[in-house]
């Protein structure tokens, strides 16, 4: 077995248990053949930010050490999603069971109607970074070339985002 990919993944859920989804999915995401888990933040109480009429989320981020390529990570994320239940949804950006984002493959920069890396919105969210700076704080992103405390103060003092330790 060679792991050698070092991902970053996203995680949040606003319907149904959510804070068990999450826990769900992160669980799901270590297949012990394939991924391996290398990091998890806390879990945070966040509020909606691309489409505020909806309920809070709850979100994290997991850091994982895989053997698969860019899409078959992404193929996985999306059987994850339908497994905790997650439907088509009416409304981009609307209430989800459970969403899984790649946010960052090494330092990969990838462009495809199918997948972006690093995640495009990544910098504008509080509820992304928070948690990053939980596991590598001093990750740097390898399109904008600041770390993650930097991306989050710049971003806080900006715009400041509700963003609430809920449990470890
Ligand atoms: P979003 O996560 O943007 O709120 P979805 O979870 O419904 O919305 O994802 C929509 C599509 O975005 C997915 O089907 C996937 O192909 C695409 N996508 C592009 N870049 C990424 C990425 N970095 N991580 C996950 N999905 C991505
Ligand atoms: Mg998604």
């Amino acid at each position: 077995m060679e792991l050698s990919h070092i991902v970053y993944i996203s995680v949040g859920s606003n319907l149904g248990d959510k804070l068990l989804n999450c826990q769900t999915g992160i669980h799901a995401l270590s297949k012990p053949s394939r991924s391996v888990l290398k990091g998890k933040s806390s879990y945070y109480l966040t509020g909606p930010v691309d489409y505020p009429d909806q309920d809070w989320f709850v979100n994290a981020v997991v850091k994982i050490e895989t053997s698969l390529e860019p899409p078959a990570v992404l193929k996985e994320l999306k059987l994850i999603e339908r497994q905790a239940g997650r439907t088509q949804q009416a409304v981009r950006f609307g209430p989800r069971t459970l969403d899984l984002d790649i946010l960052f493959y090494d330092d990969a920069m990838m462009d495809t109607p199918e997948l972006v890396v690093p995640h495009p919105r990544l910098h504008k969210r509080c509820f992304v970074l928070k948690p990053m700076c939980d596991i590598d704080p001093w990750m740097i992103h390898p399109v904008l070339k600041k770390n993650m405390r930097r991306l989050l103060c710049e971003l806080e003092k900006m715009e400041p985002q509700q963003v609430r330790f809920l449990c470890d």
